[in-house]
């Protein structure tokens, strides 16, 4: 077994990518409009479950276009996990909506629906979900609460190509779902996102918006503001190869969960993923732990001696009632969610990229056995 630093993420792209990539170079078909994007989005819709993708350059513009698409009012509140990425909370923002958070269930890390009902006001116009670390949301209640109040859902699939929720893909449940294609994903083009629906005319809005909002007949007079959020043909070229091995990836990135819970079984100062619920098995995006109380220090601590025994690591995310740009912007002031608080603080991954070997999880295992107390 190596010593060799063993990096948070290693993508493998050992299928079609490099065949893909070289046609793109041969036949000069390089922007956008090349043949790969339309093929990345019917692939990725399918997937999904979906009639529309719509690609675009990053997981954070797919959803500010997917947020700004549903033509909410300015004012509008829409509810959002605490425990997430700043991009869900910057999306609602910027579209001059306001962000009301929820906690997290402290087992599985995803919003509940105990949470959704507790932050609905007369307000509330739109929920967004967001699963987390490869196990879903449990969406069955929170949509048919959606349903029921007439509430718009945006579906964060980002971290979840490949996972179902009850048999169903996840990104088929919102009005609009949106992925992201960053290396660590499960599907990645390098940078790259995708918004998909079902809905024919906002794919249509979608993909204006995507593309300048330029218009057929007269391109550079404007009725909108839209985003150059295009897609390379490159980053497309890319993500047909990796759809094409998204089952073995999901397959691959199960194992790697299943040998890390293995090998972490008799630690009783750390929680662990939960590996299935009742609705889903999960894929385990990263692999994450929490310290327990009786754990003296925190992720920091944690990491800061993982990295000295060259074991890469990454925190868990920072609650989004917790960041000082939103705070001083006067939203999610008066919020407290004590679970996501607890899990910002004590949880953090370790390596769970494709590429990894099973020497490397026991490695990765072995050194976090060795840092705690
Ligand atoms: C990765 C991620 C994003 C952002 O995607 P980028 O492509 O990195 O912009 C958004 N939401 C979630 C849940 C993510 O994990």
């Amino acid at each position: 077994m190596s010593d060799a630093f063993i990096p948070v993420n290693t993508p493998l792209l050992d299928g079609n990518e490099a065949e893909y990539l070289a046609e793109c170079i041969r036949t000069g078909w390089i922007s956008s409009e090349g043949p790969f994007v339309k093929r990345f989005e019917q692939a990725m819709a399918e997937a999904a479950g979906r009639r529309h993708g719509v690609a675009v350059t990053n997981g954070s513009v797919a959803l500010d276009i997917a947020v700004h698409a549903l033509g909410l009012q300015a004012g509008d509140e829409v509810i959002v996990p605490t425990f997430t990425i700043i991009s869900c909370a910057a999306a609602v923002t910027r579209a001059g909506l306001v962000p009301v958070g929820v906690d997290c269930d402290p087992a599985t890390w995803n919003m509940t629906i105990e949470g959704v009902e507790a932050a609905i006001t007369p307000r509330t116009r739109a929920i967004m979900l967001v699963h987390i670390y490869g196990l879903p949301v449990d969406l069955e209640p929170i949509m048919k609460l959606a349903k029921a109040r007439g509430l718009k859902v945006i579906e964060d699939a980002a971290e979840m190509h490949g996972q179902t929720y009850r048999g169903a893909p996840c990104g088929s449940f919102g009005d609009v779902s949106t992925f992201s294609f960053y290396p660590n994903k499960h599907v990645t083009t390098g940078e790259g996102g995708m918004i998909v629906t079902d809905d024919d005319a906002l794919a249509e809005h979608l993909a204006s918006l995507r593309n300048l909002c330029f218009q057929p007949q007269q391109r550079f007079v404007h009725e909108e503001l839209g985003w150059n959020a295009r897609m390379t043909n490159l980053q497309a070229a890319l993500g047909v190869a990796q759809v094409e091995r998204l089952p073995r990836t999901v397959e691959i990135k199960r194992r790697i969960g299943l040998l890390y819970d293995q090998h972490l079984a008799d630690i009783a100062s750390i929680r662990r993923p939960v590996a299935r619920t009742n609705y889903a098995e999960n894929i385990y995006w990263v692999y994450g732990v929490v310290l327990n109380d009786d754990v003296a220090f925190d992720a920091k601590e944690a990491m800061r001696r993982l990295a000295q025994k060259g074991i890469g690591t990454r925190p868990f995310f920072w609650c989004m009632h917790q960041q000082p740009v939103l705070r001083r912007m006067g939203l999610m002031l008066d919020e407290s969610h004590p679970h996501a608080e607890y899990i910002a603080r004590r949880g953090f991954y370790l390596p769970s990229g494709l590429a990894l070997t099973e020497g490397e999880i026991a490695r990765s295992a072995q050194a976090l056995r060795e840092v705690l107390p």
